[in-house]
């Protein structure tokens, strides 16, 4: 289900590419952007993040008409934990980010920030409280410096390398050439996957934002890449609200809570102790075939992007 058999893996790559270009001019220009230059509801007021408690009730929504994406889905992420968010691929997972963000509202239903409708908030000040770590961490040419900084412009150089040794990225930036004046090529053609992710979770990390929405990574890092990418994540993680598309069981196994979509529905959520033990559950038979085959369909799994 979540590491998908070969011919679905490769139709999500094509997916994957186009709601990576979308996705990143998206990201980019608008979460990070400080122009208001969106539209908001006249007397939109300013979000302010107190818990951090996200609820979406019954969100309805479809991209076409007659062909709902999300189909009355309702669950809570609490507070400071970690939401895993898994099922297969078209199920909505992403759908559901880009209308926390506000790229779309919701035809139906309602998402809340402690308690706050975000609808009624201005788009402004419900990004600057919200960290995205993408599936493909977009890096534009500049210095890795400015890379990092992007997540918060008036961030000094004390705080971008604070955030740098945090996401595990300082050593292999010191061994650049220019160190955090190196020139990163066009989306970081010259750093490996890894890398790139660990400038990515940097970026999260000075953004110091009290949301934080991660699209976890499919392709295989290599074993000290993985552990590094992950200690980093768990730091960033760390006493915020995440929302994570999991597509590691290891994510998913320790997540506070899991909810699994389905062609637009919620079909189960709960721990993973109590998911795991329901016989005809979804997400047990997807567990049971995981636990047997993650090994391999990892190894065997998508190639690490260039490096
Ligand atoms: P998931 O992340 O679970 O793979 P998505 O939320 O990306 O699923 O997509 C759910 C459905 O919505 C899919 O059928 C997908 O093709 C469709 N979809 C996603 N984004 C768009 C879009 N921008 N315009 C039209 N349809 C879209
Ligand atoms: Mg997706």
């Amino acid at each position: 289900l979540l590491l998908a058999y070969d011919p679905v893996r490769r139709l999500a790559r094509v997916q994957v590419n186009i709601e990576r270009a979308l996705v990143n001019a998206r990201m980019i220009y608008e979460i990070l952007d400080t122009e208001p230059h969106q539209k908001d509801r006249p007397g939109a007021t300013s979000l302010k993040v107190s818990r951090g408690e996200i609820d979406f009730d019954d969100v309805r929504f479809s991209y076409a008409e007659n062909s709902p994406v999300l189909r009355g889905v309702s669950f809570r992420a609490q507070a400071g934990k970690t939401t895993a968010i898994v099922g297969p691929s078209g199920a909505g997972k992403s759908t559901l980010f880009s209308l926390l963000l506000r790229f779309y509202d919701p035809d139906g239903g309602k998402i809340t920030i402690d308690g706050e409708d975000i609808t009624g908030v201005t788009k402004e000040s419900l990004r600057h409280s919200v960290a995205y770590v993408s599936q493909h961490p977009y890096l534009f040419e500049g210095s890795i410096r400015d890379n990092i900084r992007y997540g918060r412009p008036d961030a000094t150089d004390a705080e971008v390398e604070a955030a740098a040794r945090l996401a595990n990225a300082e050593e292999f930036i010191l061994q650049q050439p220019e160190g955090y004046d190196t020139l990163v090529g066009e989306n970081g053609a010259t750093l490996s996957g890894g890398q790139r992710q660990r400038i990515s979770i940097a970026r999260a990390i000075v953004r110091n934002a009290p949301i934080l929405l991660l699209d976890e990574a499919t392709s295989a890092l290599d074993n000290e890449s993985e552990a590094k990418v992950q200690q980093a994540l768990d730091r960033v993680m760390d006493k915020r609200t995440t929302l994570v598309i999991a597509h590691r069981l290891s994510t998913v196994v320790n997540a506070d809570h899991i909810v699994v979509l389905e062609d637009g529905h919620l079909v189960e959520e709960g721990t993973h102790d109590s998911l795991a033990h329901k016989p005809d559950g979804l997400y047990a038979r997807f567990y049971r075939m995981q636990t047997e085959k993650a090994q391999s369909l990892l190894d065997g799994g998508e190639q690490e992007e260039s490096t």
